[in-house]
C-alpha cells in the first residue's frame, strides 16, 4: 500500500503556557478540518495527552468546540510533559496516534512545543520502524503514514515568535495590562503615589513597552534595552521632572527578565527602594501575575486565531509538500514561514538579549519595537527638549472632524508632545472644522494633555461639519491670521472632506499649505490604511456586548444584532467572526430576499437538530430596505416554533469607552508619524498634504489630493475592498451549521 499524499487525519493540541485565543484556533482547526470532510480528534492536556492516548485523543464534532469562542485559556487543557522530552514517551505518542490513523498535527503552543513536536516528526519514520519491529505497530499501516505532517500556531502571551507580527494571547494580555494600569493610575494620583508594576514577558518586552504606552507610564524598563548601571539616578531625573511640574501619579513598568548592561538583574524591589531613597517617594509594588494570562481573549485574539487555525488546516491539505511552516499574522495577512526558522530565530534573539547587547537586540526585534521605544522615550520626559538655535518655530494646529472615536485624545497628546519636543507650538482646534471657522483655538501646554492617553471620546471637541467654497477660504484665512504653519486633521470621512476642501482653498493661495489626515473611524471606511484609529475599540465593545447577549438567551432563540458601519462591512465582518455569528450580512455583498429566505432554512435546519443559538450580525445602512427589524419579524414569523428572534442595535456604545490597548498604540504611532512628517512638509519649498496610514505593517503616507480617486462618494467606503473582506470564506466556514460537515469518524 502506498503513502497517502496529504494527511489522512488530522489531530489538534495545545501545549506550553496557555494564552487567551487558543480556544479560537481549535475551534477553526476543527471546523476547517471538518469542512474538508476530514476527520479531527483534539488532544487534551497538551503533548502528555499524546503520550497518554486513551480518551485524551478524542474525535471532534462541530458542536463540541461551540461556545468556547469566549473562553479564555484553553479548554483542552495544557501541561508540561517530561515523558515527551524521552524517546520512549515519543514512541507511545506516534504509536497513539498511528492507532487511530491520525498523521497531520497542529500544535498551538510556544517555542518549546515548537521545537519538541518538530524533533517528534524528524524522528517519525524511525519510531514507526522501532513499533513494528517490537511487534505494536501493522507494518502495511506503518507504511501507509511514513510522514507526520505538522504546522505550528503561536500562542504566547509574551509576543516572542518570529515570523508573527503577533501570537495569540499577547493582545488579550496587553488588555489586562492596560485595565490594571488604568485603574492603578487613579488611586495613585489620589495618594500622589509612585507604583512599581511588573508585567510578564520573560526575555521579551513587549508587554512591557508597549503596555507602557498605552497606559503613559513614566518610565519603563525592558530586557531587550538593559541600562547602564547608573539606571537609577536616570529614573529618578524623570520621574522628580514630573513630579517639579505637578504630576500627580508616577507609574514605572519593569518587565521580568530585564538586567543591567553588566547582567544584574533589575527587581521591582530595587526600583522600590531607590524611589523611597532618592526620593523619598512612597513607592508601592504591583506583580501582575497570572492576571496577564486570565480572563476572556480580546476581539483581535478571537479573529487572529480563528484566521490561523483556518490558514493551518489549508496549509496542511494545499501545501503538503512543504516543510513545516509557521503560520502568522504580518500586516494583517496571513503569512508562512518554515517552523524551525522562526523557532531558531526566536531563540537566538533570546542569546542576544541574554548577552546584554541593547544595539543588536533591538535591530533584531525589528523597526517598529525599536521606534515605539524611542516614542516613549519622548513621551515620558517631563518637559520638552529646547528648539535647536537657527530653527523656526513652527505653529501647527490640530482638529478633528466626524464622530467622536476612541484614541482620539491618544493621539492628540502624542501629537503634542512629538511636536513641542521638536521645539514647536501646537495649537487645539476646539469642535472642529467648525471651531476653524470660528477661530476658537488656543496654544496647548505640555501637561494640557496629562491622562489624555486613556481618556475617551474626544476633549477637543468634534464635528461634522464640511465647509462649502467660501468657508474654507473664510478658514484659510483664520489660519493666515494665526499664523498656522500646518494642519493635522485626526478624524473620519467628514474630516477627509474638510481637510480636502481646506487644502482646495489654500492651493490657489501662493504656497501651498500642508494637512495631514489621521485616519479616526470606527467604521474602519478610510482609504490609504488597513486599519482606523477607533476600530478596534469598537471590535471589542460589539464583542463584549453580543457575549452579553448570548448570556441572556432564554430557550431556543436567534439574536439578531446590528452593528455600525454604514456602508462598509468591516465591523460586521470581523465582529460577526469574533463573536462565533452563523449569518453576517454586510452592504459590499448586499442583501435580497431570496439569500434571507436561504439562510432561514439553514437555520431552520439546525434548530430541527438542536440548535439551541443562533447570532446574525448585520452591518450596513440601518435604513435600508431589509432593516433589522425587518430581518427579526421575517425570522420570527417563519421560525416554525422553533426559535424566538430577539433584535439589538448596538448604536452609539460602539464609539464610546477608553480606547483599547491596540488603540492607543496605533493613534500613537500614526501620529507621531504624521506630526513629524507635518513639520518636514512645513518646512520644505513645496509642502504637500497627505493621508497616514498602516498598510501592511508599515506607515505610509498618500497624497491626500487622492482621496476622491481612492473612494466610493456615496457609499463612503474606498473603492478598493479591504483585506478584511479575505476573512468571508473563513466566517462561512467557522458558521458551518451542526447539520452540514460534522463527520462522525470511522
Ligand atoms: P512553550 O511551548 O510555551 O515554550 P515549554 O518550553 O515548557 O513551553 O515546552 C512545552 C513542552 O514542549 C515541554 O514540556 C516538552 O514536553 C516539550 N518540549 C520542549 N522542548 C523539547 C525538546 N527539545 N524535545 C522534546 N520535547 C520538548
Amino acid at each position: 500500500m502506498g503513502q497517502s499524499r496529504v494527511p489522512s487525519k488530522l489531530a489538534v493540541l495545545t501545549s506550553g503556557g496557555d494564552a487567551a485565543g487558543m480556544n479560537a484556533a481549535v475551534r477553526a482547526v476543527v471546523r476547517t478540518g471538518l469542512a474538508a470532510e476530514l476527520d479531527v480528534f483534539a488532544v487534551y492536556e497538551g503533548l502528555q495527552g499524546l503520550v497518554d492516548g486513551g480518551d485524551r485523543i478524542t474525535p471532534m464534532t462541530s458542536p463540541d468546540v461551540s461556545g468556547i469562542l469566549h473562553v479564555g485559556g484553553t479548554v483542552l487543557g495544557t501541561a508540561r510533559s517530561q515523558d515527551f522530552r524521552t524517546r520512549d514517551g515519543r514512541r507511545r505518542a506516534a504509536l497513539n496516534l498511528l492507532e487511530r490513523e491520525i498523521d497531520g498535527l497542529v500544535v498551538i503552543g510556544g517555542d518549546g512545543s515548537l521545537t519538541g513536536t518538530d524533533v517528534f516528526r524528524e524522528e517519525w519514520p524511525e519510531l514507526l520502524d522501532e513499533l513494528v519491529t517490537a511487534g505494536l505497530l501493522d507494518p502495511d499501516r506503518a507504511d501507509e503514514h511514513r510522514r507526520l505532517w505538522l504546522v505550528g500556531i503561536v500562542g504566547s502571551i509574551d509576543n516572542d515568535m518570529s515570523g508573527t507580527d503577533m501570537t495569540i494571547g499577547a493582545d488579550t494580555a496587553l488588555h489586562r495590562i492596560v485595565e490594571a494600569v488604568d485603574a492603578i493610575q487613579s488611586t495613585a494620583s489620589s495618594h500622589q503615589r509612585t507604583f512599581v508594576i511588573e508585567v510578564m514577558g520573560r526575555r521579551c518586552g513587549y508587554l512591557a513597552l508597549m503596555g507602557g504606552l498605552a497606559t503613559g507610564a513614566n518610565f519603563v524598563l525592558i530586557p531587550e534595552n538593559p541600562p547602564s548601571a547608573d539606571w537609577k539616578d536616570a529614573m529618578c531625573d524623570v520621574l522628580s521632572g514630573g513630579r517639579t511640574i505637578g504630576r500627580r501619579a508616577n507609574i514605572v513598568l519593569v518587565a521580568e527578565g530585564t538586567t543591567d548592561v553588566d547582567g544584574n538583574s533589575i527587581a521591582v524591589a530595587d526600583v522600590k527602594q531607590a524611589l523611597e531613597e532618592r526620593l523619598g517617594e512612597d513607592a508601592r509594588i504591583t506583580i501582575l501575575g497570572h492576571v496577564q494570562r486570565g480572563g476572556s481573549p480580546s476581539a483581535f485574539d478571537r479573529y487572529m486565531g480563528t484566521v490561523m487555525g483556518y490558514a493551518a488546516v489549508k496549509q496542511l491539505l494545499e501545501r503538503p509538500d512543504d516543510e513545516p511552516q509557521l503560520i502568522g499574522i504580518q500586516g494583517h495577512r496571513v503569512v508562512s514561514s518554515p517552523l524551525m526558522d522562526c523557532v531558531a530565530k526566536t531563540q537566538s534573539i533570546a542569546e542576544v538579549i541574554a548577552n546584554g547587547d541593547p544595539v543588536e537586540a533591538m535591530q533584531m526585534r525589528g523597526g517598529s519595537f525599536t521606534r515605539s521605544h524611542e516614542l516613549l522615550r519622548t513621551i515620558v520626559r517631563a518637559r520638552p527638549r529646547r528648539i535647536e538655535v537657527g530653527e523656526r518655530r513652527l505653529r501647527l494646529a490640530v482638529l478633528h472632524g466626524g464622530g467622536p472615536v476612541p484614541g482620539m485624545n491618544t493621539a492628540v497628546r502624542i501629537a503634542l508632545r512629538v511636536a513641542m519636543d521638536r521645539g514647536h507650538t501646537l495649537l487645539g482646534v476646539h469642535d472642529g472644522f467648525r471651531g476653524l471657522l470660528d477661530s476658537t483655538l488656543d496654544e496647548m501646554g505640555w501637561m494640557s494633555v496629562s491622562g489624555w492617553v486613556s481618556e475617551p471620546g474626544a476633549e477637543l471637541g468634534t464635528d461634522d461639519f464640511v465647509p462649502d467654497r467660501e468657508q474654507a477660504a473664510h478658514m484659510a484665512r483664520q489660519l493666515a491670521i494665526h499664523h498656522v504653519d500646518g494642519l493635522l486633521m485626526i478624524g473620519g470621512w467628514a474630516g477627509y472632506e474638510a481637510a480636502l476642501a481646506l487644502s482646495d482653498a489654500t492651493a490657489g493661495a501662493g504656497r501651498p499649505w500642508p494637512i495631514v489626515c489621521v485616519p479616526a473611524s470606527v467604521s474602519n471606511n478610510l482609504p490609504a490604511t488597513d486599519m482606523s484609529i477607533g476600530a478596534d475599540s469598537a471590535l471589542n465593545s460589539i464583542v463584549s456586548d453580543v457575549d452579553k447577549i448570548k448570556e441572556a438567551a432564554m430557550g431556543n432563540q436567534i439574536d439578531v444584532v446590528e452593528v455600525m458601519g454604514k456602508e462598509c462591512g468591516f465591523l460586521a465582518l470581523v465582529s460577526g467572526m469574533a463573536t462565533g455569528a452563523e449569518l453576517v450580512y454586510v452592504p459590499e455583498e448586499g442583501l435580497s430576499l431570496r439569500r434571507l429566505q436561504d439562510d432561514l432554512a439553514t437555520l431552520q435546519a439546525g434548530f430541527q437538530c438542536g440548535k439551541r443559538r443562533g447570532l446574525v450580525v448585520r452591518g450596513g445602512d440601518p435604513d435600508a430596505f431589509y432593516t433589522t427589524k425587518f430581518i427579526e419579524d421575517l425570522f420570527e414569523h417563519e421560525s416554525d416554533g422553533l426559535f424566538d428572534v430577539r433584535s439589538a442595535i448596538l448604536g452609539q456604545v460602539q464609539r464610546g469607552g477608553h480606547p483599547s490597548p491596540f488603540d492607543r498604540i496605533h493613534a500613537t504611532r500614526l501620529t507621531a508619524a504624521a506630526v513629524e512628517h507635518l513639520i518636514a512638509q512645513a518646512q520644505s519649498e513645496q509642502p504637500d498634504s497627505a493621508m497616514v496610514g498602516l498598510r501592511r505593517g508599515r506607515v505610509e503616507f498618500t497624497p491626500l489630493a487622492d482621496f476622491p480617486k481612492l473612494v466610493d462618494p456615496t457609499a463612503r467606503r474606498p473603492r478598493k475592498a479591504g483585506w478584511w473582506m479575505a476573512l468571508r470564506p473563513i466566517a462561512d466556514t467557522m458558521a458551518t451549521a451542526p447539520t452540514a460537515g460534522t463527520r462522525a469518524p470511522r
